[in-house]
C-alpha cells in the first residue's frame, strides 16, 4: 500500500491502484479518467478536496459505482485516516484492492451497508 497517495476526490484508493504504476494519485493526472472526469470537475469547481467533503448525496461519474461510493460514504462517517486504517489492515490479512484488473474484493458486494462492514471489520 503506498499510503501516502491516500484516496481519490472520487473515493477510488489511490493507495491500493494498480492500474497505473506511474500515477501519483488523481491530483497528478495519471489516473485513466481524469480528462472526463466528473467528480474531478465538479469537486474542484466546489473547492472540495473529495467527494466526501460535499454535503450532496451524489451518484454522478465514479460514484455510481458502489466501490468509490462506499469509500466515500465511510470517510464521511468514520474520516480518511480510519479508511485508510482499515484498508491497510484488510490487505495485510489477504483482500485484494485489484484481484482481475481493476476489480477485486471490494467490488465483490451490491449492497452499501455490507460494503462498509466489510471495510470496517475485514469479514463479510
Ligand atoms: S476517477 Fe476522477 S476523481 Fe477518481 S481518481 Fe480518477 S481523476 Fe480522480
Ligand atoms: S456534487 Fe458529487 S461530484 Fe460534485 S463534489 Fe459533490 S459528491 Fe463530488
Amino acid at each position: 500500500m503506498k499510503r501516502e497517495l491516500g484516496i481519490a476526490r472520487c473515493g477510488l484508493a489511490c493507495c491500493l491502484c494498480s492500474e497505473n504504476v506511474e500515477c501519483n494519485g488523481c491530483g497528478s493526472n495519471g489516473c485513466p479518467y481524469h480528462e472526463s472526469c466528473e467528480n474531478k470537475k465538479c469537486s474542484i469547481t466546489k473547492e472540495l478536496t473529495h467527494c466526501y467533503k460535499c454535503e450532496e448525496n451524489c451518484r454522478k461519474g465514479l460514484l455510481s459505482k458502489i466501490k468509490p461510493y462506499t469509500f466515500t460514504l465511510f470517510a464521511k462517517k468514520y474520516g480518511e485516516k480510519k479508511l485508510l486504517d482499515c484498508l491497510e489492515r484488510n490487505e495485510k490479512d489477504g483482500v485484494m484492492y485489484h484481484r482481475n484488473g481493476i476489480n477485486g474484493d471490494y467490488d465483490d458486494f451490491d449492497d452499501v451497508e455490507q460494503l462498509m462492514k466489510f471495510i470496517l471489520t475485514g469479514e463479510r
